[in-house]
């Protein structure tokens, strides 16, 4: 008889990379939990991302390009 042997998944972390902040108030996005807009063609270049309120605010669509916000999610 053996004693089965106990193995632990810790699967912590990435904490970091879910992370962004609102480009109009500075407020930081989960992106795991909370709802984030960002602009497909700012986001990269100037970090467009965007707080449900502030997204609501500006109308939905960009405030460096014009174009329609979009929803990032990671949740799938
Ligand atoms: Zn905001
Ligand atoms: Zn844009």
């Amino acid at each position: 008889m053996t004693i089965g042997k106990v193995r632990g998944l810790n699967s912590s972390g990435h904490k970091g990379w879910f992370t962004v902040y609102c480009r109009i108030c500075g407020k930081p996005l989960d992106l795991t939990k909370d709802v984030v807009y960002a602009c497909p063609n700012c986001k990269d270049k100037y970090e467009a991302y965007f707080c449900s309120a502030d997204a609501r605010r500006v109308g939905y669509k960009c405030p460096f390009c014009g174009k329609p916000l979009e929803i990032v999610s990671v949740i799938k």
